[in-house]
């Protein structure tokens, strides 16, 4: 019974998700269609083409969320090392934060943090969070990135000083294309979200309006992680 409810759980998000899409889609669409007849009539500027890559872009990674959405899984299980590769995420980002004037700091646990789990699926959502604090800080500012190890788990808190969340805003964090952004897309925390929950984890967002946003996300550590740290 309970895979049954599953199984329509699936079904009924999976319906919300296709009509979602179709209507995301429309918006850049219209868009297009509107400059491409405009040059048809001779009118041709360069921004037209610069709207319509825009648009493209946008329907590019509306379906590059859904893909990793729909992905079946469990994909490529294997020890991941929580540490290495928030190291290698956070690398990803050093050249956009001295851009945009946001340091990161980070503090690892000095214990070894090893979980089972798809390292490119748990990569995707350390990237979907820290894009979302680098988007709260327009100004710049820090980003504190922590990892705590106890007995039976590993958790990181991702600490941003950026505009934060009300609380009507937080609760639908999450639901398939719940944006607040004007290019937002409203998928990377609803694909977190699933990832992590596929990961026997747990997130949890907590914000001050104003103030800045910590999201905690934590996953049960790999039996017998705790061996000699020579195994990283
Ligand atoms: P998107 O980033 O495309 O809007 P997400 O699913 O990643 O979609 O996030 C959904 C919404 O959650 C955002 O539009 C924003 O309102 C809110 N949000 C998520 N993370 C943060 C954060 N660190 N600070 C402020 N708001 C956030
Ligand atoms: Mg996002």
């Amino acid at each position: 019974a309970e895979e049954m409810l599953r199984k329509s759980e699936k079904l009924a998000v999976a319906g919300q998700m296709a009509a979602g899409i179709a209507h995301e889609m429309r918006n850049p669409l219209t868009t297009i269609k509107g400059m491409v007849q405009l040059m048809e009539s001779n009118i041709v500027k360069k921004e037209y083409f610069e709207l319509i890559l825009m648009e493209i872009e946008r329907m590019e990674s509306i379906i590059g969320s859904f893909l990793g959405y729909a992905r079946p899984l469990p994909v490529k299980y294997g020890i991941v090392d929580i540490r290495s590769l928030l190291d290698e995420c956070i690398t990803l980002f050093t050249a956009e934060g001295n851009m945009k004037n946001i340091v990161l700091l980070v503090r690892h646990a000095p214990e070894d943090a090893l979980i089972m789990g798809d390292s490119d699926q748990i990569k995707q959502v350390f990237i979907n969070i820290m894009k979302n604090a680098f988007e709260a800080m327009p100004k710049g500012g820090s980003i504190e990135i922590q990892t705590v190890v106890d007995s039976n788990a590993v958790s990181i808190q991702f600490t941003d000083y950026g505009h934060g969340i009300s609380k009507e805003r937080l609760a639908r964090i999450g639901e398939p294309f719940y944006s607040t952004k004007e290019k937002g897309t409203g998928l990377g925390m609803m694909v977190s979200y699933r990832i992590v929950q596929e990961h026997k984890g747990t997130i949890k967002i907590d914000s001050e309006i104003d103030l800045g946003t910590t999201v905690e996300v934590s996953f049960p550590l790999a039996d017998g992680s705790s061996f000699p740290s020579n195994e990283r």
